[in-house]
């Protein structure tokens, strides 16, 4: 009988609760015992009450409720060795050998780790008589699955992460409000929106909300005087009878010299060349927190389940895997290639190499 523990850890996401709910359900349905780590890796370095088993009754009503109730954290002695020797012992002692954890790529590279150090940290267990050989006999082995809860859909190897569309769906409201108001005083409006270093919510934003123009990372503006070809482009649509401008920059945006574009750069822009009255809106935490939409609550329950089935599955020698949804189906990944995949994309726009961006982004894109 498996003894399965699930968290949360780095930034919230709206449908983190649903996986955990699907985490803990599935886990009790398949006979195993099911156990909540409370403050993300806090909760595996502190041990005692963040440890908690949970019964069925516990994650009622948590489909829809936003943000995550078994807490999160960043927690920094979890990156050192001392942090991890000290969770893995809180883990066996309560008996736990398997970890389903939800998060972004911090979180599923500390996860990786902590399973490749397994074997050794077991072993200075016994070396430093803090357990025993008998103590730990049967956690020779720590299953780790991924599970991607971010709403900035940032990971490669999968279409959508836990809570992006919650947060697109938050900001295609925002944008909606503010366009009426920018509508009625025929104004301009900046929207920062978030994202860290994917522009996939800036993008999608843009085309849900028929945006003027979008600043991604990923994707700089081309050419020597991108500001005079924005100016054309928003020039251009008021000339057409268009009387609001919109513009959507992600926090990550970035010119081809890797120099921040900044809303108020766009506005200053806006104000001095085209004489519009333009507003700088910065759409902040609302994008985080909120009720998880359907799309949300359907993916992190049906990768839930799939986590408890990939736990049941896996052997010592299978490598971690992330659970991903690929045109529709929940699928399973190789944790490791699609955490070193989401780096090689920051690399390449550190290296100014946008195309290599975009490629790794979106293979198709090559063609
Ligand atoms: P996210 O998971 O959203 O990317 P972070 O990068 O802040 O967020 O990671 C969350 C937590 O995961 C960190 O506070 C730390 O405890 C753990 N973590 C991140 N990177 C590592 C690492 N390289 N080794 C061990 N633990 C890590």
């Amino acid at each position: 009988k498996k003894r399965i523990g699930v968290m949360t850890s780095g930034g919230d996401a709206p449908g983190m609760n649903a996986a955990v709910r699907a985490v803990v359900r599935m886990t009790i349905a398949r006979g195993c015992d099911a156990y909540a780590i409370y403050e993300g890796y806090e909760g595996l370095v502190q041990g005692g009450d963040l440890i908690k088993k949970m019964a069925w009754s516990d994650v009622r009503g948590w489909l829809s409720e936003g943000g995550t109730l078994i807490g999160t954290a960043r927690c920094m002695a979890f990156k050192e060795r001392k942090g991890r020797l000290t969770g893995a012992k809180h883990l066996i002692e309560a008996g736990i050998d398997a970890l389903v954890v939800c998060g972004g790529d911090g979180s599923l590279t500390g996860a990786d780790l902590f399973r490749s150090e397994w074997p050794s940290l077991v072993q200075e267990l016994i070396d430093t008589e803090v357990m025993t050989e008998e103590q730990v006999a049967p956690y020779r082995h720590l299953n780790i699955v991924g599970l991607v809860g971010s709403i900035d859909n940032d990971m490669s190897s999968t279409d959508a992460t836990i809570g992006a569309f919650s947060s697109l769906h938050r900001i295609c409201e925002a944008v909606d409000s503010i366009g009426s108001t920018a509508l009625s005083h025929s104004r301009a409006f900046i929207v920062e929106v978030m994202g860290r270093h994917c522009g996939w919510l800036a993008v999608m934003a843009a085309v849900s909300t028929g945006a003027d123009f979008v600043f991604t990372p990923e994707r700089p503006p081309e050419g020597e005087d991108w500001e005079s070809d924005m100016c054309k482009v928003l020039q251009k649509h008021r000339d057409m009878g268009k009387r609001k401008t919109i513009i959507i920059v992600a926090e990550g945006a970035i010119d081809r010299e890797l120099k921040p574009i900044t809303p108020n750069y766009l506005k200053d822009i806006c104000v001095n060349r085209l004489g519009l009255d333009t507003r700088v809106t910065t759409l902040g935490h609302t994008q985080r927190g909120g009720t998880p939409c359907a799309y949300d609550r359907m993916l992190a329950t049906l990768q839930g389940v799939e986590a408890v089935e990939a736990v049941l599955d896996s052997t010592p020698e299978t490598p971690s895997p992330v659970i991903a949804i690929n045109e529709n189906k929940i699928t399973r990944k190789p944790l490791m290639e699609a955490v070193k995949l989401t780096h090689s994309v920051a690399e390449a726009i550190g290296q100014k190499d946008f195309r290599k961006a975009m490629e790794l982004r979106d293979p198709e894109f090559a063609d």
